[in-house]
């Protein structure tokens, strides 16, 4: 049996030194004040046991992470559909990128950039008669037990202020009809859903369905185990921008990482991991974060390979 606690506090040793390298995330204004030098670890198993190191309980701005919680509530709604509108293929181009779009007739080339994330948020907004944000809100609350988790509105205002890209994209996705509703309630519900605030123990908690083919903490059925296999390959190919191959090949876990300085990472059928410390590298992963995942699977084993 492998002592968890000490194993992160060991981490967390390990990869000291490099907590406050990288930049925060500057387009959006509203996180750059953050301070880099935070670093915070979470481990949430399948049968809900959580162990904790660092600035593990401090809220942080989970932007594209929610893009897998999205995802996962538009296809426990609405089955497979979401396929035709979106690919499961990496992108090779920076996450808010407009030129594949017009090459692939506005068809985004996966759920987690940005173009994705739009046309998923804008199915999800349909499904939920307007409140996808709330929805993403609420899934997070139920599964990780805390019922004050919020969007944090200087965030998401700071967001909306800067959305020139993330308005073209909408447009162009518009132009192609690929989108259900108007531009600016996609825009307002994906604004809000980014800007969600969360700890990285909550969010192990909450993903734990990731790790438990696809069962929600109360133990029944969100999604299937196929449902749930598929959204983790999607996240190993295509959830850490465009340094996905280095990240499987360093910590060999399906993750998703967002401009936050968050990374959520699953052992599938064993537990979830949620890392955060704000300064990113050049590809936009957390630099301190994907060290400690680099750390904890060497020393775990942990690894889908
Ligand atoms: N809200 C951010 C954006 O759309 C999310 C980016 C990210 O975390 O990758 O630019």
């Amino acid at each position: 049996m492998i002592d968890l606690q000490n194993l992160l506090d060991d981490v967390v040793g390990d990869i000291r030194p490099l907590i406050g390298h990288g930049a925060a995330a500057d387009y959006i204004p509203g996180l750059a004040a953050v301070d880099t030098n935070q670093f915070g670890i979470a481990v949430a198993t399948r049968g809900g046991e959580v162990y904790a190191s660092g600035d593990a309980t401090v809220p942080f701005s989970i932007q594209s992470i929610s893009k897998v919680f999205a995802l996962a509530l538009v296809l426990a709604g609405n089955g497979d559909s979401i396929w035709k509108r979106v690919f499961r293929e990496p992108s090779g181009n920076p996450f808010n990128s407009l030129v594949q779009l017009e090459h692939e007739d506005g068809i985004p080339r996966n759920p987690f950039i940005n173009a994705g994330a739009l046309v998923v948020t804008d199915r999800l907004l349909t499904a939920t008669d307007g409140s996808a944000a709330e929805a993403v809100r609420r899934f997070m609350r139920d599964e990780s037990g805390n019922p004050g988790i919020e969007s944090d509105a200087e965030v998401a205002a700071s967001e909306a202020r800067n959305s020139h890209r993330n308005a073209s994209l909408a447009h162009f996705l518009a132009s192609y009809g690929n989108l259900e509703n108007s531009v600016d309630a996609v825009l307002d519900a994906y604004i809000a859903q980014c800007s969600i605030a969360m700890n990285c123990t909550d969010l192990a908690l909450a993903a734990r369905f990731l790790a438990s083919n696809g069962r929600k903490a109360d133990g029944t059925s969100f999604l299937s185990a196929s449902q749930t296999k598929r959204i983790n390959a999607v996240m190993l190919t295509c959830g850490t921008y465009d340094a996905a191959g280095e990240f499987a090949y360093r910590v060999g876990l399906p993750g998703k990482s967002g401009v936050g300085g968050g990374i959520i990472a699953v052992m599938p059928n064993n537990c979830t991991i949620c890392v955060w410390s704000p300064g990113l590298d050049r590809s936009g992963n957390s630099v301190a974060g994907v060290a400690a995942l680099d750390a904890l699977t060497m020393r775990t084993g942990w690894s889908i390979f």
